[in-house]
């Protein structure tokens, strides 16, 4: 009765005062809020003891669980030390160590690491530093910027210009850049006895024929690597992204890759783009970085970009700044969850959580009412066939009556599930993700 009664009045004044984020707020008079109290491992609790299986890491940022006790005492003795301190003219050891180890992450391609606070914030720095780069290097006309169909990268201004999904982007159109989208290589959408290698071949053609035309003045080339997410998990060949990286190469293009979602293991590699053997000429990095703790993005790039920048005019230099740029707390959390990828071989183990999953979900995976069963790394999804408009937010409610946190993407059901996720919890959501769609 009392941890209700606390529970309600918190619902009530979250409704008061607290603007939800991509929340229509007036569906809230009749979807309730999620209270949440604490969290334990892939586990959310509320007030009055349910419990919620982190399907999605909330919102693809959790890694090793919630209330994760290396992260935290990492904090804990950061906190000691230093809680931050402005990284214009100074800096402190944090920062120093991230960034050697991100690099090394790239081996050693990628040395310079420039820090912001969120995803969208990863994908401004990259647009400006590619334009920037080019003006630098004499040649100013270079301002156009190309993404893919679908593409998702963020929702500031600039993000959102090379974004490409309707429900965000039209409302805001006489605000954003024009940017151009090339079709994307989700082998949904190959032909009938067209492998997705071969689709991917066929898009990067589509990619070719675009950058022979407007290379001129096209400064870069940005791509969620191997996962299209937002647009509800699509999914691609490698090839696609060998054949871009020679593309942008040949009509000297700038290729971001976007691994805001993808990177830190969660394409079953440590970076996506490795599956393709490529190395971008920026990596955007942010959601798993801290292991969900503390927001934080960092964009790697090479030295020969760097150099670009380096010189006694001031305006030459990338004078882009926030107030919290490589946050002291933020940067610890990041080595913690490093520590943790080392210490406990994290890509390796999750081979055999990704095996023992896809097992525990043929029965699903086979179900009629499911298509497109699909797998990369840690992320999973498939396709439910229904003409219901309101079939996420009734999903997302049965799943929540069974004790899971899942948020479909229109009728796209996903997992994406922290690394710590055991045989238990992989046979709960399975089994009951199974029912819903039996019941559906
Ligand atoms: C989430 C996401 C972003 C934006 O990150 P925010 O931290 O939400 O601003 C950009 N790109 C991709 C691929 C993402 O998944």
């Amino acid at each position: 009765m009392q941890t209700s009664t606390r529970s309600d009045l918190l619902l009530k004044r979250s409704l008061a005062a607290v603007w939800h984020p991509c929340t229509q707020m007036k569906q809230h008079e009749t979807l309730p809020l999620v209270p949440i109290a604490r969290g334990s491992g892939c586990w959310l609790y509320d007030f009055d003891g349910r419990r919620y299986l982190d399907a999605i890491s909330s919102w693809w940022v959790n890694l090793f669980g919630h209330g994760n006790p290396r992260i935290n005492a990492a904090l804990t003795a950061q906190l000691g030390e230093l809680e931050h301190v402005l990284l214009a003219g100074f800096t402190h050891e944090p920062v120093v160590l991230l960034s050697e180890r991100l690099s090394l992450l790239t081996g050693g391609a990628l040395g310079h690491c420039f820090y912001g606070s969120d995803g969208a914030s990863a994908t401004e720095i990259a647009l400006k530093m590619s334009f920037h780069y080019w003006r630098n290097t004499g040649r100013p006309r270079k301002t156009r910027f190309v993404s893919l169909a679908g593409s998702y990268h963020g929702e500031t201004l600039g993000a959102l210009s090379v974004t490409d999904v309707a429900l965000f982007k039209d409302t805001y159109a006489p605000l954003l850049r024009a940017s151009t989208q090339v079709p994307s290589p989700d082998w949904r959408l190959a032909e009938n006895g067209e492998s997705p290698r071969e689709f991917a071949g066929r898009c990067a053609q589509a990619l070719e024929q675009h950058l022979e035309q407007h290379h001129l003045e096209t400064a870069a080339l940005i791509v969620e690597p191997l996962v299209q997410a937002a647009i509800g998990m699509a999914m691609h060949d490698a090839e696609y992204l060998r054949r871009a990286r020679v593309l942008c190469e040949r009509y000297e293009v700038h290729l971001i890759a976007d691994e805001i979602m993808t990177g830190f293991g969660r394409t079953g590699t440590f970076f996506a783009c490795e599956q393709a053997g490529i190395t971008p000429d920026f990596l955007c990095l942010s959601k798993g970085i801290t292991g969900g703790y503390l927001p934080l993005s960092a964009v790697l790039t090479r030295d020969a970009i760097y150099r670009a920048f380096y010189d006694e005019a001031v305006t030459r230099g990338f004078l882009h700044s926030h107030s919290y740029t490589g946050n002291a707390l933020a940067c610890r959390a990041a080595l913690a969850t490093l520590d943790i990828f080392e210490h406990d071989a994290v890509i390796e183990a999750n081979k055999a959580k990704a095996a023992a999953l896809n097992d525990a979900a043929r029965e699903l995976a086979q179900h009629p009412k499911t298509r497109n069963f699909r797998n990369t790394g840690m992320i999973w999804a498939f396709e439910i066939e229904t003409g219901d408009a309101g079939f996420a937010r009734r999903f997302f409610e049965r799943a929540l009556a069974r004790e899971l946190l899942l948020r479909p993407i229109g009728n796209t059901v996903y997992f994406m599930p922290p690394y710590v996720i055991n045989g238990d919890e992989i046979a709960l959501l399975t089994q009951r993700t199974l029912e819903i769609v039996a019941q559906a």
